[in-house]
């Protein structure tokens, strides 16, 4: 039986902290770092790479190397920090609207170079910090502080996208499920080539407040129900899907990643 706390991550003296009462940003980042201290990884061999927003606050937090980027950029930094020194844990933490949506242009070339790192997602279905404006997965016809009479846009599914684009390791889980959601990370912070993570999380502040879900518990209990065991999800017709969504390992393959193809460069360029 594991004891991981993740603590030795945890910088002292900074609490209380930014999230609301309520968030999945805490259970996201204690499963993460739990996960990281099960694989042994040390606090001088790992970077964390964040955007903007709420879930970009989360290196405030932590005495690893951090990088604090750019909104929707942080793919592009921890790039750079992976292509450099391919010896370094690199892990990108980043919100809905930070990771797919204004950074969605990195999101589709980070998978598609696979490149060596994991990528954590938080899907909260909207923008939390600047007022919980529509993001690119807020889920259609839901509410938001710019969709007052219901979202017309479809909802991203990021996973697809990973998978799509080329992730070599694409999983999701909700923050109901802490366990899971630590397993999901280890097996992702284990792949070579590009991991994804999505971690689908209540902002009882904004999105459950204006979709009749006040109460944490209220937004926990909707997610909860929506969610279905991929092996479930893929034997379910079509027209039962719905608003279900599939948790779970989607995608687990090892194509080569960006630093193996890249060696191969760096040799052919000192053979000249
Ligand atoms: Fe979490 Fe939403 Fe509060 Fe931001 S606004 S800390 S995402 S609950």
């Amino acid at each position: 039986m594991s004891h991981a706390t993740g603590l030795k991550y945890l910088k002292g003296g900074v609490l209380p902290h930014m999230w609301c009462a309520g968030c999945g940003i805490g259970t996201m980042l204690g499963s993460l770092l739990r996960a990281c201290e099960e694989l042994d990884y040390s606090n001088e061999d790992t970077v964390v790479v964040t955007g903007i927003g709420c879930t970009g606050k989360a290196d405030d937090y932590l005495v690893t190397n951090a990088l604090h980027t750019t909104h929707g950029r942080a793919l592009a930094f921890a790039t750079g920090i992976k292509a450099f020194n391919p010896k370094l844990n690199v892990v990108v933490i980043m919100g809905d609207g930070d990771g797919v949506t204004i950074g969605g242009n990195h999101f589709i070339h980070a998978a598609r170079r696979n490149m060596d790192l994991t990528a954590v997602v938080l899907n909260n279905m909207n923008y939390g910090m600047t007022g919980g404006q529509v993001s690119g997965t807020t889920p259609e016809w839901t509410f938001t502080s710019t969709t007052a009479y219901g979202n017309p846009e479809r909802g991203f599914d990021i996973c697809a996208l990973a998978e799509a684009a080329g992730a070599n390791y694409v999983a999701r889980e909700t923050t109901c499920n802490g366990l899971k959601l630590k397993k999901n990370m280890k097996q992702a912070l284990r792949k070579k080539g590009f991991s994804l993570v999505e971690v689908i999380s209540p902002c009882p502040t904004h999105f459950g407040r204006r979709n009749d879900m006040k109460e944490t518990g209220a937004m926990l209990r909707w997610l909860k129900d929506l969610s279905i065991p991929v092996e479930r999800y893929r034997a379910m017709k079509e027209e039962e899907r719905g608003r279900y969504f599939p948790v779970g390992t989607l995608v687990d393959r090892d194509d080569p990643g960006f630093n193996e193809r890249y060696a191969r460069v760096c040799e052919a360029a000192r053979k000249g």
